[in-house]
């Protein structure tokens, strides 16, 4: 195997000093023990990426993609000799056409960039991440990502319309279609969003604009002296079917985290925080009946505002959430999601979980769509995850599950959730799921034991 021959395809763009390697043997989650790779190809086109594909499949290499690393499921993490492909250079935004409503973009384009490019014509892109100031489109397509917006404008897939994307042996497909609606042929593109790197290499992608809200949105905020209250004011908020933009939950224990970092005037007696967001023409009237669902519900404190400011302010604390909590010491961040009718009991049980293992679980949710966020915090010197932070986690699952849920609503499988997959798929669904990975990677070298 020679290193020359890559090097010589990709036109130099090859990295292998071990100490440079090293920036891109993992992503934001430190405990999956990362391997090192023979090389970092720094792909800057689609022929770029193929070149190194098929150097990969000649030699039998794993390959890893990589976009802004901030994964949290050890999806990038790297093993022995295998060779990295970062997209982060693929930062072009080729198309932006607001008669279509459409953009095609490469991969490496920072989410946020994408939707500031869009609000310069009054569109948006919707899908909104926390990380969004450095998650990657790509990361967002391999792990459908989700976000605050989209309790109202979907998850990542809502958003795709199109791809393209190099295959194990080096070919390039392109799936999917520019209209707003098609169905010719298999659903590739639909297959590949969500699929973590195993199945293909995303190289650009044709994503759906939307216009961006003309009013100025109208926020809600309530405290609640308890979590289970707070939960039942969000089914009772998903019941009224006012479309709420953004419908988000924090715990006193984040909050706590946030005030000890931010201060944010915490108040001794609460318990929850609830954020609720209408951006439409009637968006006053819906924040009115959202803040009444607050108050029958129990909250403490209601407050409404249409003071823009206020509002950013208020989501920049939100989107600290996991900041805050990390400061706390070493993080497992979960991401189980419910039927939102289910949402108090699935509160209720973290709560019993935490207490029952002598643990602290801040948990924050995008509560609109059902999805948690239980973070389990231990002591930051230990070499790996401790055995009760595991089991409380697998009873958290085991209560999704129970529940109707599911164990990942927007992270991903990566490493870290592969040894629960087959409780919620079944063995039947999991041989249709081998069946695939076997038929588009025959040589198991796509981002090999991730995922599936
Ligand atoms: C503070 C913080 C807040 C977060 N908030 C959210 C949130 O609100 N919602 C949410 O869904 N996630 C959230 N995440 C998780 C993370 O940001 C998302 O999973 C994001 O989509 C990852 O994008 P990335 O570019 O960093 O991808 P990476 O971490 O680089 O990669 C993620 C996965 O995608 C694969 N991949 C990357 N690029 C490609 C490509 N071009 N083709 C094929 N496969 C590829 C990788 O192999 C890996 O399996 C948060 C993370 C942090 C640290």
């Amino acid at each position: 195997m020679t290193l020359n021959e890559l090097v010589h395809a990709v036109g130099g763009r090859v990295i292998t000093d071990p100490d440079d390697v090293r920036d891109f043997c993992h992503d934001e989650h430190s405990y999956v023990k990362p391997g090192r790779p023979c090389a970092v190809v720094i792909a800057e086109s689609a022929a770029d990426v193929q070149a190194a594909v098929r150097w990969a499949a000649e030699h039998r290499v794993p390959l890893i993609p990589r976009g802004g690393g901030t994964g949290i499921v050890g999806g990038t993490a790297t093993t022995d000799g295998c060779l990295v492909v970062s997209l982060a250079r693929m930062t072009a935004i080729k198309e932006l056409s607001p008669q279509d409503e459409l953009a095609v973009v490469e991969p490496g384009v920072i989410n946020a960039d994408l939707d500031r490019a869009a609000r310069a014509h009054g569109l948006m892109y919707a899908p909104d991440p926390s990380s969004y100031e450095t998650c990657t489109i790509g990361g967002n397509l391999a792990t459908n990502a989700g976000g605050l917006r989209c309790v109202k404008y979907g998850v990542t897939r809502d958003s795709v319309l199109g791809l393209e994307a190099v295959l194990a042996d080096g070919s390039l497909i392109r799936t999917g279609r520019r209209t707003v609606k098609g169905v010719t042929g298999y659903d590739l593109t639909g297959l590949l969003v969500g699929s973590e790197g195993t199945l293909g290499i995303i190289t650009s992608a044709t994503l759906r604009l939307r216009p961006a809200p003309k009013h100025p949105p109208v926020t809600v905020a309530a405290e609640f002296s308890s979590l289970v209250d707070a939960a039942e004011a969000v089914w009772a908020i998903v019941r009224a079917s006012v479309g709420p933009s953004l419908l988000e939950l924090m715990d006193r224990a984040t909050l706590e985290a946030l005030d000890d970092w931010r201060h944010i005037g915490l108040d001794a007696k609460t318990s929850a925080m609830l954020l609720c967001q209408a951006d439409g023409p009637d968006a006053a009237a819906a924040a009115q009946v959202m803040a009444e669902c607050c108050t029958v519900n129990r909250a403490a404190v209601v407050a409404v505002s249409d003071d823009e400011a206020e509002a950013a302010q208020l989501l920049d604390v939100r989107r600290m959430a996991f900041t805050a909590i990390e400061r706390m010491g070493a993080c497992l961040i979960e991401d189980v999601c419910v039927p939102r009718s289910k949402l108090p009991e699935m509160f209720a049980a973290v709560e019993r979980i935490a207490a029952a293992y002598d643990l602290a679980v801040p948990t924050v949710a995008h509560a609109g769509d059902g999805n948690l966020h239980p973070v389990f915090v231990f002591d930051r010197g230990l070499p790996e995850i401790p055995r009760a932070v595991w089991d409380a986690a697998e009873e958290v699952f085991r209560v999704a599950l129970d529940l109707g849920g599911t164990l990942t609503g927007e992270h991903g499988v990566g490493t870290l959730k592969r040894h629960w997959l087959g409780a919620e798929l079944g063995d039947a669904t999991m041989a249709a799921q081998l069946a695939i990975k076997n038929a588009l990677d025959p040589l198991g070298i796509m981002n090999p034991g991730k995922a599936i």
